[in-house]
Protein backbone atom coordinates (compact mmCIF):
# COMPACT_ATOMS: atom_id res chain seq x y z
CA UNK A 1 0.00 0.00 0.00
CA UNK A 2 1.42 3.44 -1.12
CA UNK A 3 2.06 5.97 1.63
CA UNK A 4 -0.02 8.96 2.38
CA UNK A 5 1.69 12.38 3.39
CA UNK A 6 0.36 15.48 5.04
CA UNK A 7 3.90 17.50 4.42
CA UNK A 8 4.50 20.61 5.86
CA UNK A 9 6.66 23.14 3.62
CA UNK A 10 7.15 25.95 6.10
CA UNK A 11 9.45 28.19 3.05
CA UNK A 12 11.60 30.63 4.46
CA UNK A 13 8.96 31.72 7.90
CA UNK A 14 9.56 31.20 11.70
CA UNK A 15 12.12 31.58 13.81
CA UNK A 16 13.86 29.15 15.77
CA UNK A 17 11.42 29.32 18.82
CA UNK A 18 8.44 30.08 16.83
CA UNK A 19 9.45 26.86 15.21
CA UNK A 20 9.55 24.85 18.35
CA UNK A 21 6.39 25.70 19.74
CA UNK A 22 4.79 24.84 16.11
CA UNK A 23 6.23 21.18 16.68
CA UNK A 24 5.69 20.88 19.57
CA UNK A 25 1.91 21.55 19.58
CA UNK A 26 1.50 19.55 16.68
CA UNK A 27 3.13 16.77 18.78
CA UNK A 28 0.88 17.57 21.27
CA UNK A 29 -2.23 17.21 19.76
CA UNK A 30 -4.31 13.68 18.99
CA UNK A 31 -2.55 12.57 15.59
CA UNK A 32 -4.53 10.07 13.99
CA UNK A 33 -1.56 8.67 11.81
CA UNK A 34 -2.01 5.11 10.24
CA UNK A 35 -0.16 2.55 9.81
CA UNK A 36 0.57 3.75 5.96
CA UNK A 37 0.65 7.64 6.91
CA UNK A 38 2.90 10.15 7.75
CA UNK A 39 3.71 13.46 8.45
CA UNK A 40 6.57 15.49 7.18
CA UNK A 41 8.11 19.22 8.06
CA UNK A 42 9.95 20.40 5.57
CA UNK A 43 12.24 23.02 8.22
CA UNK A 44 14.80 25.82 7.13
CA UNK A 45 18.09 23.85 7.39
CA UNK A 46 19.32 25.96 10.33
CA UNK A 47 16.77 24.68 12.35
CA UNK A 48 16.94 20.94 11.00
CA UNK A 49 18.64 19.24 14.24
CA UNK A 50 16.47 21.24 16.56
CA UNK A 51 13.15 19.88 15.34
CA UNK A 52 14.67 16.34 14.95
CA UNK A 53 15.65 16.23 18.37
CA UNK A 54 12.12 17.30 19.39
CA UNK A 55 10.24 15.04 17.06
CA UNK A 56 12.70 11.82 17.71
CA UNK A 57 11.39 8.66 18.35
CA UNK A 58 7.56 9.61 17.54
CA UNK A 59 6.72 6.94 14.88
CA UNK A 60 5.38 7.98 11.46
CA UNK A 61 6.69 11.52 12.06
CA UNK A 62 9.93 13.08 9.79
CA UNK A 63 11.47 16.29 8.75
CA UNK A 64 12.15 17.40 5.34
CA UNK A 65 14.91 19.93 3.82
CA UNK A 66 13.37 22.18 1.39
CA UNK A 67 16.03 21.92 -1.00
CA UNK A 68 20.02 20.69 -1.35
CA UNK A 69 22.32 21.21 -3.55
CA UNK A 70 23.24 19.41 -6.79
CA UNK A 71 26.69 19.42 -6.04
CA UNK A 72 28.47 16.66 -4.31
CA UNK A 73 31.14 19.57 -1.83
CA UNK A 74 33.35 21.62 -2.61
CA UNK A 75 33.77 25.45 -3.08
CA UNK A 76 29.89 26.36 -3.32
CA UNK A 77 29.65 28.93 -1.02
CA UNK A 78 26.08 28.92 0.68
CA UNK A 79 24.78 25.73 -0.34
CA UNK A 80 23.74 22.43 1.50
CA UNK A 81 25.01 19.00 0.16
CA UNK A 82 22.83 15.79 0.81
CA UNK A 83 26.04 14.18 2.71
CA UNK A 84 25.83 16.96 4.90
CA UNK A 85 21.81 16.25 5.32
CA UNK A 86 22.34 12.91 5.56
CA UNK A 87 24.89 13.28 8.47
CA UNK A 88 22.66 14.80 10.53
CA UNK A 89 19.88 12.32 9.86
CA UNK A 90 17.26 13.72 7.36
CA UNK A 91 15.22 11.60 5.69
CA UNK A 92 13.72 13.92 3.16
CA UNK A 93 14.19 16.70 0.56
CA UNK A 94 11.77 18.72 -1.34
CA UNK A 95 13.32 18.83 -4.70
CA UNK A 96 12.36 21.73 -7.06
CA UNK A 97 9.48 23.93 -5.46
CA UNK A 98 8.35 25.80 -7.86
CA UNK A 99 9.64 28.66 -5.85
CA UNK A 100 12.97 27.23 -6.24
CA UNK A 101 12.62 26.78 -9.98
CA UNK A 102 11.51 30.68 -10.67
CA UNK A 103 13.62 32.43 -8.52
CA UNK A 104 16.60 30.20 -8.25
CA UNK A 105 16.58 29.57 -12.26
CA UNK A 106 16.37 25.56 -11.27
CA UNK A 107 16.10 23.71 -14.41
CA UNK A 108 14.92 19.84 -14.81
CA UNK A 109 18.46 19.15 -15.68
CA UNK A 110 19.27 20.40 -12.19
CA UNK A 111 17.17 18.72 -10.69
CA UNK A 112 17.31 15.46 -12.10
CA UNK A 113 21.33 15.73 -10.81
CA UNK A 114 19.14 16.71 -7.31
CA UNK A 115 17.32 13.40 -7.00
CA UNK A 116 19.97 11.11 -8.08
CA UNK A 117 21.70 12.52 -5.37
CA UNK A 118 19.13 12.20 -2.98
CA UNK A 119 19.10 8.07 -4.37
CA UNK A 120 22.76 8.36 -4.07
CA UNK A 121 22.87 8.79 -0.28
CA UNK A 122 19.78 6.95 0.51
CA UNK A 123 17.36 10.43 1.10
CA UNK A 124 14.08 10.51 -0.21
CA UNK A 125 13.37 13.28 -2.33
CA UNK A 126 9.78 14.87 -2.68
CA UNK A 127 9.86 16.16 -6.57
CA UNK A 128 7.40 18.96 -7.04
CA UNK A 129 6.29 19.33 -10.72
CA UNK A 130 3.52 21.80 -11.97
CA UNK A 131 2.15 24.30 -14.23
CA UNK A 132 1.92 28.10 -14.04
CA UNK A 133 -1.56 29.75 -14.92
CA UNK A 134 -0.43 30.83 -18.70
CA UNK A 135 -0.21 26.99 -19.23
CA UNK A 136 -3.00 25.52 -17.63
CA UNK A 137 -5.26 28.66 -19.48
CA UNK A 138 -3.82 27.29 -22.99
CA UNK A 139 -5.01 23.58 -21.64
CA UNK A 140 -1.21 22.42 -22.55
CA UNK A 141 -0.46 20.78 -18.64
CA UNK A 142 -0.68 17.36 -19.33
CA UNK A 143 2.27 17.42 -21.93
CA UNK A 144 4.17 20.45 -19.60
CA UNK A 145 3.94 18.21 -16.06
CA UNK A 146 5.16 14.90 -18.15
CA UNK A 147 7.91 16.59 -19.93
CA UNK A 148 9.13 18.03 -16.53
CA UNK A 149 8.87 14.09 -15.15
CA UNK A 150 10.73 13.08 -17.55
CA UNK A 151 13.35 15.31 -17.70
CA UNK A 152 14.20 15.43 -14.24
CA UNK A 153 13.33 11.21 -13.43
CA UNK A 154 12.99 9.16 -16.09
CA UNK A 155 16.61 7.96 -16.42
CA UNK A 156 16.39 6.91 -13.34
CA UNK A 157 15.51 2.73 -12.70
CA UNK A 158 12.05 1.30 -11.99
CA UNK A 159 13.94 0.12 -9.32
CA UNK A 160 14.79 3.72 -7.43
CA UNK A 161 11.54 5.26 -7.83
CA UNK A 162 9.28 2.35 -6.35
CA UNK A 163 7.58 4.43 -3.37
CA UNK A 164 8.87 7.77 -4.63
CA UNK A 165 7.09 10.84 -3.35
CA UNK A 166 5.70 13.38 -6.32
CA UNK A 167 4.32 16.53 -5.34
CA UNK A 168 1.54 18.16 -7.79
CA UNK A 169 1.49 21.91 -7.39
CA UNK A 170 0.12 23.93 -9.86
CA UNK A 171 1.65 27.07 -9.82
CA UNK A 172 -1.32 29.15 -9.70
CA UNK A 173 -2.91 27.69 -6.86
CA UNK A 174 0.39 28.43 -4.60
CA UNK A 175 -0.43 31.12 -1.87
CA UNK A 176 -2.76 32.57 -3.69
CA UNK A 177 -6.15 31.26 -1.89
CA UNK A 178 -7.17 29.46 -4.89
CA UNK A 179 -6.95 25.73 -4.67
CA UNK A 180 -7.28 23.35 -7.93
CA UNK A 181 -11.11 21.39 -7.75
CA UNK A 182 -10.62 18.14 -6.03
CA UNK A 183 -11.43 16.91 -9.95
CA UNK A 184 -8.65 18.88 -11.50
CA UNK A 185 -6.41 17.80 -8.53
CA UNK A 186 -7.50 13.80 -9.51
CA UNK A 187 -7.57 14.08 -13.34
CA UNK A 188 -4.23 15.79 -13.35
CA UNK A 189 -2.55 12.64 -10.70
CA UNK A 190 -4.15 10.33 -13.08
CA UNK A 191 -2.24 11.22 -15.39
CA UNK A 192 0.76 11.50 -13.83
CA UNK A 193 0.12 7.79 -12.72
CA UNK A 194 -0.51 6.92 -16.07
CA UNK A 195 2.52 8.17 -17.44
CA UNK A 196 4.28 6.30 -14.88
CA UNK A 197 2.50 3.29 -15.86
CA UNK A 198 3.66 3.93 -19.22
CA UNK A 199 7.20 4.45 -18.81
CA UNK A 200 7.80 2.01 -16.24
CA UNK A 201 5.11 -0.61 -15.03
CA UNK A 202 1.64 -0.74 -13.11
CA UNK A 203 3.44 -1.95 -10.12
CA UNK A 204 5.48 1.06 -10.03
CA UNK A 205 2.76 3.81 -10.33
CA UNK A 206 0.92 2.23 -7.71
CA UNK A 207 3.83 2.47 -5.59
CA UNK A 208 4.64 6.23 -6.12
CA UNK A 209 2.62 8.78 -3.67
CA UNK A 210 1.24 11.55 -5.58
CA UNK A 211 0.55 14.82 -3.03
CA UNK A 212 -1.54 17.30 -4.20
CA UNK A 213 0.13 21.20 -2.75
CA UNK A 214 -2.04 24.23 -3.30
CA UNK A 215 -3.82 26.39 -0.92
CA UNK A 216 -4.20 23.22 1.32
CA UNK A 217 -6.37 23.97 4.19
CA UNK A 218 -8.06 22.30 7.10
CA UNK A 219 -11.45 23.21 5.01
CA UNK A 220 -10.62 20.97 1.99
CA UNK A 221 -8.15 18.69 2.80
CA UNK A 222 -10.83 16.02 3.44
CA UNK A 223 -12.01 16.63 0.22
CA UNK A 224 -8.94 16.71 -1.78
CA UNK A 225 -7.37 13.98 -0.31
CA UNK A 226 -10.11 11.63 -0.76
CA UNK A 227 -9.46 11.46 -4.41
CA UNK A 228 -8.35 8.01 -5.24
CA UNK A 229 -4.96 8.93 -6.74
CA UNK A 230 -4.76 11.79 -4.29
CA UNK A 231 -1.84 10.57 -1.37
CA UNK A 232 -2.04 13.59 0.93
CA UNK A 233 -0.54 17.09 0.03
CA UNK A 234 2.55 19.35 0.19
CA UNK A 235 1.02 22.00 2.28
CA UNK A 236 2.47 25.99 2.58
CA UNK A 237 1.02 28.34 4.65
CA UNK A 238 -1.88 26.29 6.61
CA UNK A 239 1.51 24.49 8.00
CA UNK A 240 2.25 27.44 10.01
CA UNK A 241 -0.57 26.95 12.44
CA UNK A 242 -1.02 23.91 14.32
CA UNK A 243 -4.75 23.49 14.60
CA UNK A 244 -4.79 23.78 10.79
CA UNK A 245 -1.89 21.25 10.17
CA UNK A 246 -3.18 18.85 12.53
CA UNK A 247 -6.81 18.75 11.09
CA UNK A 248 -4.57 18.05 7.55
CA UNK A 249 -2.78 15.16 9.01
CA UNK A 250 -5.84 13.67 10.03
CA UNK A 251 -7.59 14.12 7.10
CA UNK A 252 -5.38 11.57 5.52
CA UNK A 253 -7.60 8.73 3.97
C1 LIG B 1 3.75 25.11 -1.11
O1 LIG B 1 4.52 25.94 -0.68
O2 LIG B 1 4.21 24.06 -1.56
C2 LIG B 1 2.32 25.40 -1.10
C3 LIG B 1 1.50 24.55 -1.64
O3 LIG B 1 1.93 26.56 -0.48
P1 LIG B 1 0.42 26.94 -0.05
O4 LIG B 1 -0.14 25.77 0.67
O5 LIG B 1 0.59 28.14 0.84
O6 LIG B 1 -0.34 27.25 -1.29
Amino acid sequence: MRKQIAAANWKMNLTLAQAEMLVKDVLASQLDLKENQEAVFGIPFPYLVQMQNIIAGRPHIYTAAQNCSHKVSGAYTGEVSVEMLKSIGVPYVIIGHSERREYFKETNIELSEKVEMCFDYGLKPIFCCGEALEIREAGTQNNYVENQLEESLFHLSEERLTGFVIAYEPIWAIGTGKTATSEQAQEMHAHIRGILASHYSNQLAESVSILYGGSVKAANAKEIFGQPDVDGGLVGGASLKATEFVTIINSLK
